[in-house]
């Protein structure tokens, strides 16, 4: 039997589409949405992933500009451009594309973001909140995988989810957000002696690890829900997940693509939260 496929460009276009409203309804009050991405250096990855986020909040009506520093911009000149753009009432969401050059300190600079334009959920303030089941803004590419769960109906209260991975921007994030809704929830790291003996009794498996195709069959069960947030880029161009998806979906419940399941959940959600600053800024 196959799997079911959870496809995150169908439950981005519908909530994208929910999102073109909300933007026509601030623009009749006069309040364009608009984020500004600061982008230092020249990672390739880091420049499509910009682009890429230009282009989702074109396709929406949302504004958004791209300011691009050299990859030797001194770390001064990085945090008076977020003093400006936090003082920016135009400006409602503020994302730092990371990773940043070595020179500069990720987490000055993600501490100097307006908590309240914070759209990517990093400020210490928004992990803070989060923890304490009341967060402002979630980190968006977890909040794409449970928006995903919920389109498809899959409850997660009672259940044993395992998250593979523990960094700030995924699994720890998608641990919590997994936990405040119900479920039992194991994290594995590099350090878990046998990660199957926890994966093969699990009802969800989400896997973020950034090794291709790490999760095969022999993890899985026939029950298993298997979101796989991996981006892989393999020697031949093409890119896979940390999912072996070929051999895992002949054998699990659902699983979701790569590419086509995580990754464009995640752009949608920094558009959700962009809308959701300002919907909420003061007028
Ligand atoms: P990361 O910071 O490198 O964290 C990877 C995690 O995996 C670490 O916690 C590490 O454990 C754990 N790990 C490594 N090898 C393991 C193993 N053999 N068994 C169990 N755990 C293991 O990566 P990340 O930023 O979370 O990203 C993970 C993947 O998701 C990457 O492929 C990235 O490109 C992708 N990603 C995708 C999106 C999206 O929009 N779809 C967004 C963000 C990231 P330790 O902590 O013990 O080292």
């Amino acid at each position: 039997m196959s799997a079911q496929v959870i496809d995150g460009k169908v439950v981005s276009d519908a909530l994208r589409s929910d999102m073109k409203q909300r933007v026509i309804a601030l623009k009749s009050r006069d309040i364009t949405p608009g984020l500004a991405v600061i982008l230092v250096g020249d990672n390739p990855a880091s420049e499509v992933y910009v682009r890429n986020k230009v282009r989702a909040c074109e396709s929406i009506g949302v504004h958004s500009t791209v300011t691009k520093l050299p990859a030797d911009t001194p770390e001064s000149e990085v945090l008076d451009e977020l003093t400006k753009l936090n003082a920016d009432s135009t400006v409602h969401g503020i994302l730092v594309q990371l990773p940043l050059p070595d020179h500069i300190d990720e987490n000055k600079i993600l501490e100097t973001i307006d908590p309240l334009k914070d759209v990517d959920g990093f400020h210490k303030l928004n992990v803070g909140a989060m923890t304490t089941g009341k967060a402002r803004y979630y980190p968006c590419t977890p909040h794409g995988v449970i928006k995903m769960l919920e389109h498809y109906g899959i409850g997660v209260e009672g259940k044993h989810a395992v998250v593979i991975g523990r960094s700030n921007i995924v699994g720890k994030p998608m641990s919590l957000m997994l936990l405040e809704r119900g479920a039992t929830v194991t994290i594995c790291t590099s350090k878990t002696p046998d990660v199957k003996q926890f994966t093969r009794s699990a009802d969800i498996v989400v896997a973020a690890v950034g090794k291709p195709k790490m999760i095969d069959a022999s993890y899985l069960s026939e029950k298993t829900v298997v979101i796989d947030v991996g981006i892989n880029r393999l020697d031949d161009g093409t890119l896979c997940g940390d999912v072996d998806y070929e051999a895992v979906s002949k054998i699990v419940k659902s699983v979701t693509p790569v590419p086509g399941g995580v990754g464009p959940m995640t752009i949608t959600m920094l558009l959700e939260n962009t809308i959701k600053s300002a919907e909420t800024q003061k007028t």
